[in-house]
Formats: structure tokens, sequence, C-alpha cells
């Protein structure tokens, strides 16, 4: 049975907002120090301290024991890769940074992928067409739409490039919970899901492989591989309903 969706207030959404915003700078500060060289510990401790001066609580940590407050996932890495000192970022690779805090008692959740140093043109398409797809499902984000508008958007638009949407993992409702319902997945399903309804925060985060959607996770019991090695993007943004346009609330603009 699935859980109820849990409506918020706009006072809600406005502290929903401050812990996004958090999420988004941190994100910004981590992209602009991306580079060759460092390791994905580094950029775990920056994220960390980041949170921390801002007075929330780094949303990952201790989630189901996951060891990191940054999600990093490197090239055929799809996502929950865990921080390290071991390892570091070459020329050429794509990593995925997913991070969440907890601000006054609310989350915020956003993802981003981004190139370490030079990529191939390739793979600079799959980071576009991904995060091209998570705007084609913020724009279904309407009252009277249904979640699996969101979803179809999504795997219409990344379809047209041969790329596959992953099955296993999904987006969801955010709130005073990390993860709430509704479940948001990245492809159609035959079944009703739910209408669109003001106060609703939907955390949407398509993750696109280039090659076979099959996914296995690694014997830490946490890092998810594309099945074929060939590399995956995600982007991932919290975002409200409302009578109008829908609200960015992760936005990093
Ligand atoms: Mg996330
Ligand atoms: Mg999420």
């Amino acid at each position: 049975m699935s859980q109820p969706i849990i409506l918020k207030s706009s006072a809600e959404i406005d502290i929903m907002f401050q812990a996004n915003q958090i999420v988004a700078g941190t994100l910004k500060m981590l992209e602009s120090r991306i580079e060759p060289g460092i390791s994905t510990w580094q950029l775990d401790r920056w994220a960390e301290d980041n949170c921390r001066k801002c007075d929330s609580i780094p949303a990952f940590k201790g989630y189901r024991g996951f060891p990191g407050s940054l999600c990093v996932s490197i090239n055929e890495q799809v996502v929950h890769g865990i921080p390290s000192r071991k390892i570091i970022l070459h020329d050429g690779d794509i990593i995925s940074i997913d991070f969440g805090v907890c601000f006054k008692g609310y989350f915020g959740d956003s993802a981003i992928t981004v190139p370490v140093g030079n990529i191939s043109n390739e793979v600079k398409l799959l980071l576009q067409v991904t995060e091209e797809s998570l705007y084609k499902g913020i724009e279904q984000v309407r009252v009277g739409r249904r979640i699996d508008d969101i979803s179809t958007a999504v795997q219409k638009h990344v379809e047209k490039f041969g790329y596959s949407v992953v099955r296993k993992f999904v987006g969801h409702g955010i709130g005073s919970n990390l993860h709430e319902a509704p479940e948001i997945p990245n492809y159609h399903r035959k079944k009703r899901t739910a209408r669109i309804l003001p106060g609703m925060v939907l955390a949407i985060e398509p993750m696109i492989n280039m090659g076979t959607h099959d996914v296995k996770v690694l014997k830490d019991g946490w890092t998810v591989v594309t099945r074929d090695g060939r590399p995956s993007a995600h982007f991932e943004h919290s975002v409200a309903v409302t009578e109008g346009d829908p609200v960015v609330l992760s936005s990093r603009d």
C-alpha cells in the first residue's frame, strides 16, 4: 500500500526553499572546485563543512548507514558512490554529486553531474540531455497533471537520443522526511498515478545511462553501477507545486 502524499503549507515551503538553497550553494561551490587530482573525500569534507556552517545537518550521513555526507558517483557509477580518500578525480571523468540537508526539520535534495577537465563530446551530450530531461519533467509539474506525466516526459526526451532510464531507482516526495510519497519514476508505467496538487514538493531525479538501463550494486553495499560499464548521469531538483508555475527550490541561479 502506498503512503499518503503530505501537502506542505507555504510556511513549510519557505523553510524547504532555505534548505534547498543550502544544497544549491554547496553544489555550486563543489562544482567550482572540481578538478583532476582531488579526492571524493575532499568534496565530502567541503560539503559537510558548508552545510554545518549554514546550521543544517547532512541528510545522507547515517541514512540507512550511509557513511558519507555526499554521494559521489564517477563515470559508470549511477548513484550512491561512497566518498573516499583513495578515489581521485581524473581528467575526462564525469562525477555525479548528490547532496541533501536537513534545515529546521525540513529536507533539501539536489544533484548535478559535472565534467572533470575535458570530456568527450559523446559524454558531454549525455550530461546535456540528462539535465534537459529533468527540465522536461519539471515542465509537467502543474496542478491537474499526474505524476506519470513527469515520468513520461523524462523518458521520451532521453530515449530520442538512444539513452536508457534507470528503473531501479526513482524520484520521490520530500518534506520533513528525505523520502516521502509519491514515487516518481523516470519512465512510464501502465498504472494510475496521483494527480499533482498544490503543496506537493517533488524531488525529480533522472538517472540516465548511455547503454543498458540495467544496474547492479557493488560489494560495498551502496555504489550502483551500470551493468555494461558505460557512463551514467544524474540531475535532481526539489520542486514545489503551486497554482501557477512550478518553483524549483534547489535552483542554482
Ligand atoms: Mg538526491
Ligand atoms: Mg532524491
